[in-house]
């Protein structure tokens, strides 16, 4: 328990790293830490950062700055989606060779494979990388 509250305390004021905690004492001199975006309370000890709680939590959190970023990606790929009018992994592929055979100017081929691209890398944040083939 001290150790936890020496981490604590030696990471507080530290900013620009990955965490998403705050720590407060209460009047009986324990410390809480809470989630910076939406207050979320974590269990007693949690480090304030390297720390699977807050890691699940931030992955969660209706607050957090990355919701944000994964709604404007959801926007864009849904605009890329009407654009090129095909979503999954093999309709994309189809496209995209299609594309490259196809008697249009380069900037357009090069357009559309982008934009096939764009939404083979975002189609599922978590699955492999894929390679790029251009
Ligand atoms: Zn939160």
């Amino acid at each position: 328990m001290t150790e936890d509250n020496k981490k604590v305390k030696s990471v507080e004021g530290k900013s620009g790293t990955a965490s998403a905690g705050s720590v407060s004492s209460d009047l009986l001199g324990s410390r809480v830490l809470t989630c910076v975006y939406c207050g979320h309370e974590y269990p007693d000890g949690t480090p304030s950062w390297n720390s699977q709680a807050l890691t699940d939590h931030i992955k969660i959190c209706e607050k957090h700055p990355m919701r944000q970023a994964e709604a404007k990606i959801k926007k864009l790929r849904a605009a890329l989606i009407g654009l090129i009018g095909a979503v999954d992994k093999a309709e994309l592929e189809k496209m995209e060779a299609l594309i490259r055979i196809a008697p249009v100017p380069d900037i357009d081929k090069t357009a559309g494979i982008n934009a096939i691209q764009a939404l083979l890398d975002t189609a599922s944040q978590q699955s492999n990388r894929r390679k790029s083939r251009l």
